[in-house]
C-alpha cells in the first residue's frame, strides 16, 4: 500500500481513540469471571449489537453440556463475519470474553474500567478485553478504509479460555468453524506486546501419581506401610535425576520469558495420610499411617520432545524407585495433555503481521512462544488451522495481576498494526 493510503488507514484509527476507550470500558465492567464463567450472554449480546451494524452477520453459540456449562452459567459465544465486495481469504480475530478471579491487592475498582495517565484499569484490561477492543476498531477502520475488501472478517468473543477453553473455542472447532475451508487466517490479540508475534506454545503433560501402602495404628508403624514415605522417594528421586535432567533440555523454541526455554515441571499437589480437617474443627487427629498418597504433576514440554517420551521419563523414574524399595506400587494416572505447537515463520500470517509491525514501529518485531498454553492449541488440532498467532496489546506479566491494565498507546499502536495486516491480507494492492 502506498503511504497516502497508510496515513489514511491510521487517521481512521487515530478518530476512533475515545471510542477504542469507551468500547474497552463497557467490556470491562460485564463481569465475565471465570469460573464459574458470569455474564457471558451479557458479553455476547453487548458484542452483538455492536457489530452487527457494521454489516457483521452474528451467530450467538452455546457450547451446550461443556465442562460447566449449567441453566446458571451457560457458555456462549460470539461468532460475526463480514463478508467483502469479492470472493477471498477469511481472516479471524478470536478473543476470549473471560476474566480470572479478581484477587486482593487491588487499588482501582477491578471493573470500573477506570483510565489514568494513559492507562485502562481493570480486571481483563491488559488479558484480554484490550485486544478484542484493539481488534474490532482495527476491523471498522479498514472496513471504512476498503469498503471494497475481498474475503471475509471474522471476529468471535469466546468462553472458557482461562480454564482451557472446552465451551469456547474447542467447540466451536469442534463444531466446524475454524477449519482451513472456512477460515485462511486466525489472529489472537491475547497481551503479547504490541511488537511481538507469538508463534505457539509448549506442551502440557498433567498427570497424578499415587503411592499406596498399609494403614495400621501410628504407635506401631512396623505394622503398616506408609505412602507418604513411599511418595518421599518418588520426589527424592525427582529431585535428584529428573529436575536436572529437565534442566539440561533446550528448545530452539523462541519461548518467553528466557527461564521457560526449556522443560519445566511444577509439583502442583501433594496429598498423604488423612484429610485436612474442616475450618474450625478443633479435634486431634487420629493415630494412622497413611495408606495412599498422591501427587499431580504439570509438565511443560518442548516442540522437540514428544509425549510419549514425556510419560516415559515419569513411567521410567517410577520403575526405578520401585527397583529400589520394598513393597513399592503406584499408579499413573494422566489427566491432561496438549501438544506443542508453533506457526511457521513463513506461514502467511506471520509475514503480515511482521510486515505491519515493522511499519508501524520501524523494526521486525520480535518471534516469541508462549510458556503456557492458549485457545490456538484447539484452533491447531481440532481446527486443522496452522495459520495462526497471537498478536495484541497489553504486557503479558501484567495479566492475572492486580491493578491490570492497558495502556491507550499500546492499543491504538496494534490496532494500526491489524488493520494494516487486513489490508494486505484483503485487498489486492
Ligand atoms: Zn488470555
Amino acid at each position: 500500500m502506498d503511504h497516502s493510503g497508510q496515513s489514511v488507514l491510521f487517521e481512521a484509527i487515530e478518530k476512533r481513540r475515545d471510542d477504542l476507550v469507551a468500547l474497552t470500558q463497557d467490556l470491562i465492567r460485564i463481569p465475565t469471571l471465570n469460573p464459574p464463567g458470569e455474564a457471558y450472554l451479557e458479553a455476547c449480546e453487548y458484542l452483538d449489537r455492536r457489530l452487527k451494524p457494521l454489516g457483521f452477520e452474528t451467530q450467538l453459540i452455546r457450547g451446550f453440556g461443556t465442562p460447566g456449562d449449567s441453566e446458571k452459567y451457560p457458555r456462549w459465544n460470539i461468532i460475526a463475519r463480514r463478508d467483502g465486495a469479492h470472493p477471498g481469504q477469511c481472516v479471524h480475530f478470536n478473543s476470549h470474553i473471560d476474566v480470572v478471579e479478581v484477587g486482593h491487592g487491588w487499588t482501582t475498582d477491578p471493573f470500573g474500567g477506570e483510565v489514568k495517565d494513559g492507562k485502562i484499569y481493570g480486571r481483563g484490561s491488559c488479558d484480554m478485553k484490550g485486544g478484542l477492543a484493539a481488534s474490532i476498531i482495527a476491523a471498522e477502520a479498514f472496513i471504512e478504509v476498503h469498503p471494497d475488501y475481498a474475503g471475509a472478517i471474522e471476529i468471535s468473543g469466546t468462553a472458557d479460555e482461562e480454564t482451557g477453553g472446552y465451551g469456547g473455542v474447542a467447540y466451536l472447532a469442534e463444531q466446524g468453524y475454524f477449519t482451513p475451508e472456512r477460515v485462511q487466517h486466525v489472529i489472537i490479540p491475547e497481551p503479547l506486546n504490541k511488537d511481538r508475534v507469538c508463534l505457539g506454545h509448549r506442551g502440557v503433560w498433567w498427570a497424578e501419581i499415587e503411592t499406596r501402602g498399609h494403614i495400621a495404628h501410628g504407635s506401631m508403624p512396623f505394622l503398616g506401610d506408609c505412602a507418604v514415605r513411599h511418595m518421599g522417594a518418588v520426589l527424592s528421586e525427582m529431585e535428584q535425576s529428573l529436575f536436572p535432567a529437565l534442566a539440561q533440555k533446550h528448545t530452539a523454541m523462541p519461548v518467553v520469558p528466557e527461564g521457560a526455554r526449556q522443560s519445566t515441571m511444577n509439583i502442583n499437589s501433594f496429598h498423604g495420610g488423612m484429610a485436612e480437617p474442616e475450618e474450625g474443627f478443633t479435634g486431634f487427629p487420629a493415630a494412622v499411617v497413611p495408606d495412599s498418597a498422591r501427587m499431580v504433576i504439570d509438565r511443560r514440554y518442548l516442540i522437540e520432545e514428544s509425549a510419549d517420551e514425556v510419560k516415559g521419563e515419569i513411567v521410567e523414574l517410577l520403575e526405578r524407585v520401585k527397583s529400589q524399595r520394598e513393597n513399592f506400587s503406584y499408579e499413573l494416572k494422566e489427566l491432561w495433555q496438549v501438544s506443542p505447537t508453533m506457526t511457521d515463520h513463513d506461514a502467511p500470517v506471520v509475514t503480515s503481521v511482521a510486515r505491519a509491525v515493522q511499519t508501524v514501529f520501524g523494526r521486525a518485531p520480535d518471534y516469541v512462544v508462549s510458556p503456557g498454553t492458549y485457545d490456538q492449541k484447539h484452533i491447531d488440532r481440532i481446527g486443522r488451522m496452522h495459520n495462526c498467532i497471537a498478536y495484541g496489546p497489553g504486557i503479558l506479566d501484567l495479566a492475572h495481576q492486580p491493578d491490570e491494565y492497558v495502556g491507550i498507546d499500546d492499543m491504538v499502536d496494534s490496532a494500526k498494526v491489524m488493520a494494516l495486516a487486513l489490508t494486505e491480507l484483503l485487498t489486492a494492492s
